[in-house]
């Protein structure tokens, strides 16, 4: 009985699309589901995609349905190849697998037939009129809008001049295509929209053969409907597209795809808005695209983030019907998780300062061992050289510390993790009263295996002097400010709230196993945090002393407390 309550509250319950989903399938509306996922190939991918990506593969996944990969590739001003290798790269990266691989052009000719079709209905007319008047003609939300003069052109008219604006005949901007709905209708986007604009810019795929293009509302449903998509889902901000989906669908009588809608994934500390992050790209307030600081896949996925942890986070954020924003330690706290469970381990001294053991014999070298993760102490193992000589971290040194700190500091023991039990003895100051060096002596037996175990409080890492690797370290941050970045007062910039400390630089000298590492994800430098070798590491390592360039993941310190 007990057994059985557990489990009914540890079932997850259905988020509403998923509700849909089960009663269309049981209903027998669809015998199976077909998602879709539809950038448009103008940036690269961000998280808030990557939320839609594992929605939308995963629902398919779920109820045993497919999901397509389309391009939504409709204006030619704004995309390019470079995007669609990009976007491609990054959906497999995360780990899922589309059924086929479609363009919004790949239906240019079906939908200018469609076009032909609606305007032959009465549906549709051919608009002179500039966009200004035709946005001033839309009126507003309290007033309802005019009759354009060239709304009551006959079929006949429509036809010739629609066929002359796909042959070239006329100027960008000189003549649109419009539906034909309703001029005082309290939803705007039914006050005639235009449903195709000329542009003469080449297309990415279809080079010079359109030069006029389908708008999203015209395209995005019929695409949608070519492909039999049952569910397509897309966020809040398209609830008020849902009537002229639906009546592009209706008027046409084609496959009726439905359209739902969820909330975007909004973050603190970010933003994510396409426009901005190419901004931030193209005037070099970040290096590239795949700055390990942006918020795009790319750049987080050049950070040491995980496609596990993306799709936990994007799991732990569910389905929401109403816009908020997601506390950015959620994600991190994913990618902890997710990490502790499987990175190997090593030592690095990221501020270092020297050590000395008195009585350890010139020269002499030991080799300690350690598990690559503590999870499975029988697992493989790693070997630290050890010499007597090593770094330790400044903050792990205090001369005159308070209380219930287990740290070195005078006539105080600790032990060398892996390694032994040290005391201080001797500090070697500058001129200038900072500390130099430590000179410390050891505890021969306390070597781990060597004899009985002896618990002291504290346990620090170390790097050993003679063997370590110089590494860079580049600690990455946030890379704004402010939490609510959608927030910031009117006579601001976003770019004001750019983090100066977003990448501070750093040394630190690392055990040499490090560099052996081919785990192929992030590691964690014990007590310090995890850290990704990043792609500037030359291969082989770098002439002079720097082996290898490290990102920081997250630090260990977790600030978000999950309910
Ligand atoms: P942006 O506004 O940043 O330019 P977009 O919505 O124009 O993004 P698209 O390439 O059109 O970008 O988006 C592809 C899909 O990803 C769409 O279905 C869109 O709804 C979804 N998507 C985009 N941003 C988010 C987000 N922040 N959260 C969830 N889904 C998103
Ligand atoms: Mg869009």
């Amino acid at each position: 009985m007990e057994e059985t309550n557990l489990k009914k509250t540890e079932e997850k319950s259905l988020n509403f699309i998923e509700e849909i989903i089960e009663q269309d399938l049981k209903s027998g509306k669809h015998k199976s589901i077909l998602t879709r996922f539809p950038p448009e190939p103008n940036g690269y991918l961000h998280i808030g995609h990557a939320k839609s990506i594992c929605l939308n593969f995963g629902l398919a996944k779920k109820y045993g349905g497919k999901t397509n990969l389309r391009f939504d590739d409709t204006n030619p001003t704004k995309e390019d190849v470079e995007y669609v290798d990009s976007i491609k790269q990054d959906i497999q990266w995360l780990g899922f697998k589309w059924a086929v691989e479609r363009y919004a052009s790949d239906y240019f000719q079906q939908l200018y037939d469609w076009a032909e079709e609606l305007i032959k209905k009465g549906l549709a007319y051919v608009d002179d009129q500039t966009l200004e008047e035709i946005r001033a003609g839309r009126g507003t939300v309290q007033t309802p809008g005019t009759n354009s003069p060239y709304r009551e052109r006959s079929v006949e008219e429509n036809l010739k001049l629609f066929r002359e604006m796909k042959d070239g005949k006329y100027k960008e901007g000189e003549k649109v295509l419009r539906a034909k709905i309703d001029m005082s209708s309290t939803n705007m986007l039914f006050r005639d929209p235009i449903m195709y604009r000329i542009n003469y810019t080449p297309h990415h795929r279809t080079g010079t053969k359109w030069c006029i293009y389908p708008m999203y509302d015209y395209a995005h449903g019929e695409s949608d409907s070519i492909e039999g998509i049952t569910h397509s889902i897309c966020t809040l901000e398209f609830d008020v597209h849902r009537p002229l989906y639906d009546w592009f669908i209706e008027n046409l009588g084609i496959f009726p795809s439905r359209q739902y809608e969820f909330a975007r994934l909004n973050l603190t500390y970010t933003v994510m808005s396409k426009r901005k992050l190419l901004e931030l790209v193209k005037n070099n307030y970040v290096n590239g695209w795949d700055d390990p600081r942006m918020p795009t896949i790319c750049g987080i996925r050049r950070r040491g983030y995980t496609p596990e942890s993306i799709k936990m986070f994007a799991e732990k954020v569910g389905v929401a019907k109403r816009d908020n924003i997601i506390d950015l330690s959620l994600l991190e706290w994913c990618v902890r998780e997710d990490l502790n469970a499987r990175s190997n381990r090593y030592m690095a001294v990221l501020d270092p300062i020297e050590l000395q053991l008195e009585g350890w014999e010139d020269g002499k070298v030991e080799y300690l061992e350690a598990p690559l993760n503590p999870a499975f102490p029988d697992g493989p193992k790693r070997k630290i050289p050890f010499s007597g000589h090593i770094y330790i971290e400044r903050s792990d040194f205090m001369e005159n510390p308070p209380k219930k700190y287990f740290r070195l500091q005078p006539d105080g023991e600790v032990r060398l993790k892996y390694g032994y039990i040290i005391k201080c003895k001797e500090i070697i100051k500058d001129n200038e009263g900072n500390v130099t060096k430590i000179i410390c002596t050891y505890d021969p037996s306390s070597k781990p295996g060597a004899g009985p175990w002896r618990s002291v409080k504290g346990t620090i890492h170390w790097a050993d002097v003679q063997s370590a690797k110089k590494i860079e370290v580049r600690l990455v941050d946030r890379l704004f400010t402010e939490q609510f970045m959608d927030q910031i007062p009117e006579d601001k910039d976003y770019k004001d709230f750019l983090n100066p400390h977003s990448m501070d630089i750093t040394y630190a000298y690392a055990e040499p196993a490090l560099l052996e590492d081919n785990s192929g994800i992030a590691v964690q430098f014990e007590r310090t945090g995890y850290f990704v070798m990043d792609s500037d590491t030359k291969q082989p390592p770098q002439n002079g002393e720097i082996a290898a360039v490290f990102n920081r993941t997250v630090t260990l310190k977790d600030t978000f407390k999950i309910k």
